[in-house]
Formats: C-alpha cells, sequence, structure tokens
C-alpha cells in the first residue's frame, strides 16, 4: 500500500470523504490517506494530526515526496486538539484505532467544544463504543460499510451532525450494515459465531454449562445466528 494505492479499508475511508471538504485526519501516521484525497484533487488542503514523532516524521516524509507540503498542515497533538477554530474544518477522519480509543479522542474534543459536520470513522475493534457515543453525542449514522483485508473485517462508520435512535441490535451491528447483510459482514459474524462455539466448548469441559456466563455467550450466538441468517 502508498498513498497511490491505497488499502481496501482506506479507498473505502477515501471514499466516503466529500468532495471538497475541509479534512483533518487524526492519527494519520504515514498520511497516505489524506495524501491520496489531495492527489485526486478530492480535497485541496488537509490538516494532518499525530500523537507521536515517528508517525508524525512518516507523514511529513509522505507529503515531501508527492510534493504537497504546502497542501497540509502536519501538527503533533493529541486528537482534535490538532484542529484550530480557523482551520474552518468540517470532515474528520479517524481510522485504524480501537473503537475505544476513537470514543475517547471525540469525548476530549466534545469536552473542547470541538463539533465537526461529518465523522468517517474505522474502528478496528469496539465499534459498539464508537456507534453508541455518535448517538449519544447528537450524531446520527448516514453509512456504514464493511472490508475485509485477509483476516481482519474493518467497519466504516459515516456519521453527520443530527439526532437518531439506535436500537441495541443496530448498536452491535451498525444500522446500516445489518440491513445491508453483505457476503462480508455475514463472514465476519459467521467468524465470531466460530469463536463463540469454541468457547461453548471450553465452559462445557469445565463443566460451566449451567452458568451466566455460558448464558451470556448462548445469547450473543443467538442473536448473530438471527441477524446473518
Ligand atoms: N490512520 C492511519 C490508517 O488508518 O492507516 C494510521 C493508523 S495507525 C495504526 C494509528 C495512529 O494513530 C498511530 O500513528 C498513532 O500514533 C496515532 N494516534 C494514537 N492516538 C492518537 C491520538 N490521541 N491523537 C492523534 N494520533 C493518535
Amino acid at each position: 500500500m502508498d498513498s497511490i494505492h491505497l488499502s481496501p479499508r482506506l479507498k473505502t475511508v477515501a471514499d466516503f470523504v466529500p468532495l471538497n471538504a475541509r479534512l483533518a485526519d487524526i492519527g494519520s501516521d504515514h498520511a497516505y490517506l489524506p495524501v491520496h484525497l489531495l492527489l485526486n484533487d478530492k480535497i485541496s488542503h488537509a490538516i494532518v494530526g499525530e500523537v507521536a514523532k515517528g508517525p508524525l516524521d512518516n507523514a511529513h516524509h509522505e507529503l515531501k515526496k508527492r510534493h504537497l507540503l504546502e497542501k497540509a498542515d502536519v501538527r503533533l497533538a493529541s486528537g482534535l486538539s490538532a484542529i484550530y477554530d480557523e482551520d474552518n474544518v468540517d470532515t474528520v477522519t479517524i481510522a485504524g484505532m480501537g473503537g475505544i480509543l476513537i470514543s475517547n479522542i471525540l469525548n476530549a474534543g466534545k469536552q473542547q467544544e470541538k463539533n465537526f459536520e461529518t465523522l468517517i470513522l474505522q474502528p478496528n475493534t469496539d465499534e459498539i463504543n464508537v456507534r453508541r457515543w455518535l448517538t449519544t453525542q447528537h450524531y446520527q449514522i448516514i453509512d456504514e460499510a464493511i472490508v475485509q483485508e485477509e483476516n481482519h473485517f474493518y467497519e466504516i462508520i459515516v456519521a453527520v451532525i443530527g439526532k437518531q435512535q439506535l436500537s441495541d441490535l443496530d448498536l452491535i451491528f451498525g444500522p446500516y450494515l445489518r440491513v445491508a447483510k453483505t457476503p462480508t459482514f455475514v463472514a465476519k459474524w459467521q467468524k465470531e459465531s466460530e469463536r463463540i462455539a469454541l468457547i461453548f466448548h471450553q465452559l462445557a469441559a469445565a463443566g460451566k454449562s449451567d452458568t451466566d456466563i455460558y448464558k451470556y455467550w448462548q445469547l450473543r450466538y443467538d442473536q448473530i445466528q438471527a441477524v446473518i441468517s
């Protein structure tokens, strides 16, 4: 992967960025995503935020290599504090981190009264935390996608300012993903079913078939079957 040939995961994130967005990519690392968008004239300027010096240097190197340094501000900062009011950012991408970290970053930003029209989020794990944060903080999910790269499944969640009520099933499986039920979505949850089946075996072998933990996994297993069937 490089900034010209994005991975399917990052390409999906890129495709959701609105044309001419005023973008900030937080936790950008190599800056492949903003560089790709700049090279394709989808955006004219980007804020590139990174909390760590090494990744920040990667971002700087990539922008220099593609002669794009004048089209981006590379900032060493935690989360949304990389974005200043005068940047007039309307779209924020946060990709390739755990869902809890993404929610914490958004939460810290909210406390600094940083609000952005469109959020494009790609949690590697704990997607439920991200969806819960969005709906409790006055965002509305307007689209979702799921992609597979080798053994990993990645969900991409697009939200705008608005109101939305989500059911427990929506929070776990995604309001759009569970309706679209693509083969990739089904494959993700089949894999999770197989993992739970192993847990059943282990619990049964330990004589724990009649326990609360077994019932918890049973409920989760049944829920998955009902959604993917
Ligand atoms: N966004 C890129 C992608 O999806 O390919 C890079 C993901 S990389 C795995 C995660 C990056 O997030 C790391 O470079 C890390 O330094 C950065 N990061 C972690 N916590 C952060 C925070 N609070 N603020 C800004 N960047 C952060």
